[in-house]
């Protein structure tokens, strides 16, 4: 029996970071693009809390992408009851439009420098840094910052 050792699974990086712009593959907001807002790495729920829990429970990666799986709330105006001085009383209503999370393998990162939605390979400059690139061109895929 194989004995399995930190070797075995390095810790598992997201090959996509906030900033990237992705293409989205599957879903209703396939083929759109927009930017990461946020990438989440949530665990596996415990063996008998999923009830708990809104949404997958398998845990793994999720990404916030900028105007993709949106959901629409809907508001009515409202009057908090509890009212600070700092938080006005009343709620205006309307509609909020909050971007979902979505699983990582749902999206593809579009390189900057060829436009195409790409895979990750990686390469390690002369001075040890560890990058991503494109696997069309070969260019880096870091976001600029
Ligand atoms: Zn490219």
């Amino acid at each position: 029996m194989a004995v399995r050792t930190q070797i075995d699974r390095p810790p598992k990086v997201p090959e996509i970071r906030k900033g990237d712009t992705v293409v989205v593959l599957a879903g209703r907001d396939a083929g759109k693009r927009g930017v990461v807002e946020r990438v989440i790495r949530t665990l596996p729920a415990p063996r008998g809390r999923s009830m708990f829990r809104r949404g997958s429970t398998r845990g793994g990666v999720t990404v916030v992408v900028e105007g993709v799986n949106i959901a629409k709330r809907h508001t009515k105006p409202r009057q908090s009851s509890s009212a600070t001085d700092r938080m006005p009383k009343i709620q205006q209503g309307g509609i909020l439009e909050i971007a979902q999370p979505m699983p990582i393998a749902k999206v593809m990162v579009v390189c900057s420098s060829c436009g195409k939605p790409t895979r990750i390979g990686h390469t390690t400059l002369e001075t040890g840094r560890r990058v991503r690139v494109c696997r069309h061109c070969g260019e880096q895929l870091e976001v600029k910052s």
